[in-house]
């Protein structure tokens, strides 16, 4: 029955970002605050992590023994049925690019304020198979680095790590095959300009981390020098 509400109201949702332009990116109920993308409310419970200030958080501490990070930041905190998750699911599911741009250029503005992230490089976002990405139109986490971007300056490229091939089946294979499992599905295209960079790598949330950890293997075997990971939430 709860199941059958969320869906309605998730339908309504959808309905609402399309026919009121106007509204809040956020909780798509209240008009948005002049000149900005949040309604008030949603302004002030936005929730913002402290990762630009902390050394230890949920996403260097997901990859504490994996990969060795530079640094790790989310911007906000993912929860499952709150205005973090409506955003992610407008980003991914209803063409909302404006929510992914407007979220980077939020993340960019902390990136380069950070005390804790050395300026990248270049920008790298998690590769999408580029099937997926003709029947989306976009790769919501470019979208996401391309606000990052513009509001920190820091390059990104699309090009130089692609996903070149469907993953295969991950049932039954342990944590570590699993990321090599994806990470056989990349392929960095040149070596070149990654070889000693430091690489900054988007995605939009980090979940399990498997597919980030995958992208970092393949260009830490392209010779990075250094790595970084920013996503626009993670759970906790
Ligand atoms: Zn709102």
């Amino acid at each position: 029955m709860n199941k059958t509400i969320h869906h309605i109201r998730q339908l309504f949702g959808d309905m609402l970002y399309t026919m009121f332009p106007d509204l809040c990116i956020a909780c798509i109920r209240q008009p948005k605050i002049s000149g900005g993308f949040f309604c008030v409310e949603c302004l002030h419970n936005m929730p913002y992590t402290d990762h630009f200030n902390i050394r230890q958080n949920i996403v260097t501490n997901h990859f504490k023994g994996r990969i060795t990070l530079h640094h790790g930041a989310a911007l906000l905190t993912f929860r499952d049925l709150g205005i973090v998750r409506n955003m992610l699911h407008g980003l991914k599911y209803k063409g909302k690019k404006e929510t992914g741009i407007i979220l980077g250029e939020i993340a960019g503005r902390k990136l380069i304020e950070s005390p804790l992230f050395e300026t990248p490089d270049i920008m790298i976002p998690v590769p999408i198979h580029p099937k997926k990405k003709l029947i989306r139109g976009y790769n919501q986490s470019g979208v996401f680095g391309h606000g990052v971007s513009v509001a920190s300056g820091v390059k990104m490229s699309e090009n130089h790590l692609i996903k070149y091939t469907e993953t295969a089946s991950q049932t039954g294979l342990s944590r570590t095959e699993r990321v090599k499992n994806v990470s056989d599905t990349f392929a960095v295209t040149r070596t070149d300009d990654i070889m000693g960079r430091h690489i900054l790598v988007v995605d939009d949330v980090v979940t399990t981390g498997a597919t980030i950890e995958a992208c970092c293997l393949k260009l830490m075997e392209a010779g990075a020098g250094k790595l970084s990971v920013l996503t626009i939430a993670a759970g906790g």
